[in-house]
């Protein structure tokens, strides 16, 4: 990936924390001038040694209103961009494209009363900004979160989630979340024990929710592993939920993540 100067700003690095060996979040400066819609991500830059640029495209976990940018990051084994942000301190400088880009927003459905938001992974970086967004909270009457990992120690921003509804321009909406965490590799106390597929295809993942499906009210979006985003599809279209297009607009948005 490549760009032009007038095309990005330079911004400064400001923390790194480390969530698990190859998880962790970086937050940057935001430049006054960026802007963008929960759920779309950004390209950012890293200056290798010889001077070129590794880009690499990274989804907001920070809300719209906030003045920096969170993102959240897996340690790519061997990866190039991540090897590089790797040796960035605290007061580096990285590189951030001026457009935001992606489709993974509140404005792809057309009505709808129950949003539900299903993630693996770091997949779950564009919904952690979208529910510190309010729009979400406003528009819809129950918001199911469905966050799919292999371990336990792998769930990231539970508290920041756990937290949410005591935001002061949230707190009107208490109640409308629901967090389901989904550990697929070991037992885990208060966790779903399957695939999200295999949820959705059992009926354990509405049970555990105490909502159904239906093509009228449920709106879904779907960020992760790309198989998993295939595969959900496919269970969702066997239960009448489509993909929604602006010329048809359905139940489902997508957003694959590597
Ligand atoms: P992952 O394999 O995506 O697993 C995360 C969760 O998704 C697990 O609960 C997993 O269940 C589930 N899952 C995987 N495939 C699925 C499917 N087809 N249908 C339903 N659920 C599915 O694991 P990860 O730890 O987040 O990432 C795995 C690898 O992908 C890492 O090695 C990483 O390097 C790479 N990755 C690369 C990037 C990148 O930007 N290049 C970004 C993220 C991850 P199971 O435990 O049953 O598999």
């Amino acid at each position: 990936m490549t760009a032009s100067a007038d095309k990005f700003t330079a911004q400064t690095l400001l923390d790194v924390q480390p969530l698990t060996p190859n998880l962790f979040s970086l937050r940057v400066t935001r430049d006054p001038g960026f802007r963008f819609r929960a759920g779309q991500f950004a390209r950012l830059g890293v200056t290798k040694a010889d001077g070129s640029v590794v880009w690499r495209a990274y989804s907001m976990v920070s809300a719209p209103h906030d003045e920096f940018l969170d993102f959240f990051s897996i340690v790519v084994p061997d990866g190039e961009f991540t090897s590089e942000l790797s040796r960035l301190k605290v007061g580096d400088s990285l590189l951030i494209e001026r457009q935001a880009y992606g489709y993974l927003t509140l404005d792809r459905f057309v009505g709808g009363r129950d949003l539900w938001l299903l993630a693996t992974g770091t997949g779950v970086a564009p919904f952690v900004s979208l529910l510190q967004d309010f729009e979400a909270w406003e528009r819809f009457d129950s918001i199911k979160l469905v966050y799919s990992v292999r371990e336990a120690k792998e769930l990231a921003y539970v508290d920041l989630i756990g937290g949410l509804e005591q935001r002061d321009y949230l707190a009107e909406f208490a109640g409308k979340l629901q967090f389901i965490p989904v550990v697929t590799r070991q037992a885990h106390p208060g966790a779903l024990n399957a695939r999200i597929t295999t949820l959705i295809e059992t009926g354990e993942l509405e049970r555990a929710a105490g909502l159904a499906f239906s093509t009228e009210h449920s709106r879904i979006m779907l960020c992760g592993n790309p198989e998993m985003i295939d595969d959900t599809r496919k269970a969702l279209k066997a239960r009448d939920l489509q993909l929604s297009l602006s010329r048809r607009p359905g139940q489902v948005a997508v957003e694959t993540y590597w």
